[in-house]
């Protein structure tokens, strides 16, 4: 830390791990980033994307004032007509024409708001958010086992473990800090590591066992799991007696289940498995998106909770199963009752008396009687001209739901949009009628909860610029001008949270999980002061760390846990002759959702530059795909291009794409056009892991790549941009060939009247140019009949240098002295692949020693497997 005023203590903007981040702003509005040693969420450590945070702070790009139609406003004519709007359309067409769209970016303050404008005011349940994506699944299985939306554990129980089984995660890369925290329990106590996804992630190296089951068959291995256990006496009887209910019925239902022939694992990997966790009894399950995001989400998870149940592995140290959740905020999202079917504290919508103490509670006129449209019902809503009104806050529809084409459709079609965001330009804002600038992370004060069910302040560090307010200011104003002036007459985020703690303790008295009551009356010094502490923490309690069901109570209406008999049900959709191969989707290690701030930060971008597609090699060699070509995949739904990946990590028969790129960064890589918007029966959650899809090789004529100090504006068939040090890169490709290169060169490089240098070899079909500005290179081209061998790292640094050598540049390679770092394996160092490579040429053959040498991969931790990965290659004995 820099010397200057103390840093201010705050929580990172990213993941469900809700890392305590120490933030010292710096005068040129970025703001030097480390990891807050007290925060019990991470205890100092950060990831590459945490790491980051202060390179995302521009106001490039940023959305500074309220705009109507595209032209700007003042926040009292925007709110007016927000409020006009809404007011008209509840008038004419009843409470359910109008919705919000909300996210786990929001603060709880935020959610709070929205959540009662909506439910208690407009008195419509629809507000849904996108953590519908994220862990719907997650919320209605603890439902329906403990009665409660209840994660049990915490962190802590990681440390203590013996056995932690990863499903359907990647926690290498989506939770990376959580990962370190394994790695370092299997340190010191040998703490073995089962991992369960169709796909070899980075979080199977190092593992004890990857089980690479077929895609969707989950539920038949934890069936087999709660089957194995009863046969071989592994069951705890005292706590099946007395805790719990309907264990004949679930043991039933997983006695029928052919658990080898549905997830096609061989017997012996599925033996090790049962071994491994029914001789523990310290075991912890953790589960995420891959169990989540499914048709069978919610019967994934009673399939996993179920095997804790029968073995009374729950509230115990060490123990128990754990949802790790995607997004900085879902779990305070939930808290507040964020989703459609849920009301707020963790109260029930078709629970008559629930509603009615909040209602009396707010004081408010109405409250909404039963549950709104679940995020996916809600756009198709919108399509169908039934919601005539809508409020998105801080997120992406348009590139992040399923059938992502169909919900642009019915955004553009629907009479009035409203967007609240930071970002000016996403594909979402595009289509608004007013758009609101909000307060970024950073601005913004309020609270967060992560996956521990730990509440931690986001603190402000910066002014808010422009015209930015907190999205909590935004509705209440807009409640105001409704008529409803006192119920939203709040003159900042503490009085929201005292609101919020005081209706979580109305006539609760233990019988609802959420309570943190000790709140309530909470000062704005207090507020400002708060620690991170976990709930529940009735009134009259201290800070604690909590583990719920120690004792063996739940929160149904006898107090037991109840089993829930699963049955495996098949993918929604299913492969055919058209289209053979199944899509999975996810996250990559350096990004965020749809890269609004992780696709500002060259060092991020220069991790993986730009959308790709895993192909196994037998499916690349069957379907004509090379390593680094592009292929076209589609499906009914639509298509898209992406650079081809072939890698045996890839199981046969699917593929993997990122979920990030979107039309800002990429020509045609919304990889949710191609998902179809099945969705769990229970959790409404869609199927964002699976869909059938054709591939085809991208008949590319000619491929280029660019560096230029503009950005540039291609309108190739394929193109994806990335931020340089100095300026913009690109990978280009097209099916046709321009009538004339050098035109197109200036066209691309913004160059008209620049000196342009070039290079043509007709018949490779090889072209090359240069643009400078006197001694400043404006930009380079370089294009070529296949994949261009530049190297990106070392052509992106002539435009910062100050008298490139303009020969050695159109020649495009970096020559005898140059150096050229390979794509960044670590972000937190800028230390690219070729450096890793070189250091283990000379002698260091341990990441432990290339950390040594190089640095990389001794801050986050997030690049260790990779590099362990480039050794192990690198120590492959050569063949041929
Ligand atoms: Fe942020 Fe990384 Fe921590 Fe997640 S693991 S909260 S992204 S620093």
């Amino acid at each position: 830390m820099p010397d200057g005023p103390k840093p201010i203590r705050t929580t990172c903007a990213y993941c469900g791990v809700g890392c305590g981040i120490l933030a010292s702003p710096r005068a040129d509005g970025t703001a030097v980033i480390a990891g807050d040693p007290d925060h019990p969420a991470n205890f100092g450590r950060i990831c590459s994307k945490g790491a980051a945070l202060g390179e995302t702070l521009s106001l490039d790009d940023r959305l500074l004032h309220p705009l109507i139609n595209g032209k700007r406003t003042d926040w009292d004519g925007a709110l007016d007509l927000v409020a006009e709007k809404f007011a008209a359309t509840v008038a004419e067409h009843g409470p359910d024409s109008v919705a919000f769209y909300v996210s786990g970016q929001c603060l709880t303050e935020d959610y709070y708001v929205a959540n009662k404008l909506m439910k208690g005011y407009f008195g419509s349940a629809n507000i849904d958010t996108n953590s519908r994506l994220c862990m719907a699944s997650s919320v209605a299985g603890h439902k329906r086992a403990f009665g409660s939306d209840t994660v049990p554990g915490s962190y802590a129980d990681i440390d203590q473990a013996d056995l932690v089984v990863l499903v359907g995660s990647n926690l290498a890369w989506c939770h990376p800090v959580m990962h370190q925290r394994l790695l370092a329990a299997r340190e010191a106590r040998g703490t073995r590591i089962v991992v369960i996804d169709p796909r070899e992630t980075t979080s199977c190296d190092g593992a004890d066992l990857h089980l690479a089951l077929a895609p969707g068959s989950d539920v038949a291995l934890f069936n087999g799991l709660l089957a194995h256990l009863a046969d071989t006496g592994r069951l705890n009887d005292a706590y099946i007696a007395t805790h719990t209910n309907g264990f004949a019925a679930a043991l039933q239902a997983a006695r029928a289940t052919d658990a080898a022939a549905i997830t096609g694992l061989p017997p012996a990997q599925i033996t090790a498995f049962h071994e491994l966790f029914g001789a523990r009894s310290r075991v912890v399950t953790i589960y995420s998106q891959g169990v989540n995001q499914s048709s069978a989400g919610t019967d994934k998870v009673n399939a996993i909770i179920n095997c804790h149940l029968a073995t009374g592995r729950i509230g115990q140290p060490g123990m128990g199963p754990f949802s790790v959740t995607g997004q900085p905020n879902a779990m305070g999202g939930r808290e507040v009752g964020g989703l459609a079917n849920m009301l707020a504290a963790h109260m029930d919508l078709d629970n008559a008396s629930h509603r009615r103490i909040v209602r009396d509670f707010w004081q408010s006129p109405r409250i909404a009687e039963k549950p709104g449209l679940k995020a996916v019902d809600l756009f198709r809503a919108v399509g169908a001209g039934k919601v005539k009104a809508l409020w998105i806050m801080a997120t992406n529809p348009v590139d992040s739901l399923p059938d992502a084409d169909a919900v642009r459709a019915a955004i553009a079609s629907c009479p009035f949009v409203v967007v609240s965001d930071v970002v000016r330009h996403t594909d979402t804002t595009a289509l608004a009628h007013v758009l609101l600038p909000a307060a970024a992370w950073g601005e913004k004060d309020g609270t967060v909860t992560n996956s521990e069910r730990r509440i931690s302040r986001q603190r402000a560090f910066l002014p808010m610029p422009g015209e930015a307010r907190p999205d909590w200011w935004q509705i209440a104003e807009v409640g105001k001008r409704l008529g409803y002036e006192a119920a939203f007459s709040y003159a900042n985020a503490a009085e929201i949270f005292a609101e919020h703690a005081a209706l979580s303790a109305a006539e609760n008295a233990g019988t609802r999980d959420f309570d943190i009551g000790a709140c309530a009356d909470i000062t704005t010094a207090s507020y400002d002061a708060l620690a991170p502490f976990q709930w529940p923490q009735p009134a009259g309690t201290t800070p604690a760390e909590t583990r719920f069901f120690a004792n063996g109570k739940f929160f149904t209406p006898d107090r037991r846990g109840r089993f829930i008999p699963t049955q495996y049900r098949a993918p929604a959709s299913a492969r055919s002759a058209a289209q053979p191969l199944l899509l999975n989707t996810g996250r990559i290690r350096d990004q965020w959702h749809t890269m609004t701030r992780t696709g500002k930060t060259p060092r991020l971008m220069g991790h993986i530059g730009e959308p790709f597609l895993e192909v196994h090699p037998d499916d690349a060699a069957r379907h004509g795909l090379t390593d680094a070509g592009l292929a076209r995949v589609s499906n009914d739904l639509g298509a898209v291009i992406l650079r081809v990946v072939v890698t045996p990590r890839q199981q046969p028969g699917s593929l993997f794409a990122p979920m990030h790129w979107t039309d800002q960064l990429a020509a045609n890589a919304r990889i949710d056009r191609l998902m179809h918007p099945n969705t769990d029966p229970v959790s409404g959650q869609p199927e964002l892991k699976l869909s059938p899809v054709a591939v085809a090789p991208f008949a590319a004529a000619w491929y280029g790549f660019v560096v230029s100090a503009a950005r540039p504006g291609p309108a190739s068939d394929y193109w994806a941009l990335a931020p340089a040090k100095s300026g913009w890169r690109a990978e280009l490709a097209d099916a046709r060939t321009p009538d004339d290169w050098t035109a197109y060169a200036r066209d691309l490089l913004g160059s008209e009247d620049a000196e342009l240098l070039a290079y043509h070899d007709q018949r490779r079909g090889e072209h090359r140019f240069a643009a400078f500005a006197g001694d400043r290179c404006l930009g380079a081209l370089f294009v070529g009949p296949e994949p261009v061998a530049v190297a990106r790292g070392w052509a992106a640094g002539w435009l910062e240098a100050p008298q490139p050598d303009r020969l050695r540049l159109l020649a495009g390679r970096p020559g005898a002295g140059a150096v050229d770092r390979g794509a960044i394996v670590c972000a937190c160092f800028d230390v690219g692949r070729n450096q890793i490579i070189g250091a283990r040429a000379s002698g260091c053959a341990t990441v432990t020693a290339i950390g040594a040498a190089l640095s990389a991969g001794t801050n986050c931790g997030s690049c260790r497997p990779e590099i362990a990965r480039i050794i192990d290659a690198l120590a492959l004995p050569q063949t041929g």
